[in-house]
């Protein structure tokens, strides 16, 4: 289905982005995977998705809070592969706390990270698609880009930023071939939402399956965790033909949360 294509995948050493990055290389698409880890770890990922799927993938370290890094990595898409056809804007971290006590440095690592970073993707790589006239830019958002939490004033803020954004990239790309939406995941079980669950369960003095079923039942009405791989194959739907007319929506997947 992605046969050809070329795609960067932000944050893809772990959870979502590594769930996304193995579907489109299982559907064909040429990689660029980044982010932090290990380098045996990271160069162990990287020969496992050339091997089983065929296709070639390259590793670039870009930071994503840095816009020089950001412009190479896709400069490296382009060099490697000829184009840069689907971005999955995808790195992000977390920290809860409440508004009053929110650390700066926090709150400035979380826009830097979480919304800045999508911005300096796309500025990269939009003259890229533009000039193919094909081009997917997934950014991954989440629900709280669409709805609120207490204790997560940073990361809300990027995340309905994030959303805005996508809007303003589709209206400007719009008939060019170019897309631009954002996935909004409710609770997926990566390492990002394994830290707020041990919180819980320190904090509470519970086990870890209590204190995730709690997680859960406060906010997905489905009580089960969303996959990474789900996000995955709805990425690669976004950067098939078939979905050539869907750009600017935010489409949650988050078992039910956000229909309450
Ligand atoms: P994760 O912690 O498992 O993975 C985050 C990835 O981002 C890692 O590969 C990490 O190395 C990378 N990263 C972090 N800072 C970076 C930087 N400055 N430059 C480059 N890479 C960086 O987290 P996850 O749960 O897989 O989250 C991925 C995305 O999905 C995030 O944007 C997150 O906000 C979003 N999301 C997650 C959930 C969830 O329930 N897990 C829900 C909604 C949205």
């Amino acid at each position: 289905m992605l046969k050809g294509k070329s795609a960067v995948v932000t944050g893809s050493t772990s959870g979502i982005g590594l769930g996304i990055a193995t579907v489109l290389a299982s559907k064909g698409a040429n990689l660029v995977i980044n982010g932090f880890g290990e380098a045996a770890a990271i160069e162990a990922t990287r020969a496992e998705l050339e091997a089983k799927h065929g296709v070639k993938v390259v590793y670039s370290g870009a930071d994503i809070s840095k816009p020089d890094e950001v412009k190479a990595m896709i400069d490296l898409c382009v060099s490697s592969f000829g184009s840069v056809d689907i971005l999955v804007n995808n790195a992000g971290i977390q920290f809860t706390e409440s508004v009053e006590d929110f650390p700066l440095e926090r709150w400035n690592a979380i826009i830097a990270i979480n919304l800045s970073g999508v911005f300096f993707g796309a500025q990269a790589a939009l003259p890229h698609m533009k000039a193919k006239g094909f081009g997917r830019i997934i950014n991954i958002g989440s629900v709280h880009g669409l709805i609120g939490s207490t204790h997560k004033v940073a990361y809300v803020a990027a995340k309905h930023g994030v959303v805005g954004m996508s809007k303003v990239i589709a209206l400007e790309t719009a008939g060019t071939g170019v897309t631009c939406n954002t996935i909004c995941p409710g609770w997926v079980h990566t390492p990002l939402v394994q830290k707020q669950i041990e919180a819980i369960a320190a904090g509470e003095g519970i086990s870890i399956e209590a204190a995730s079923e709690k997680l859960l039942i406060e906010k997905q009405p489905s009580k089960q965790f969303a996959t990474p791989e789900q996000m995955g194959e709805l990425a690669a739907f976004l950067s098939s033909d078939a979905a050539a007319q869907i750009t600017g929506v935010a489409i949650p997947v988050d078992g039910g949360w956000t229909a309450q």
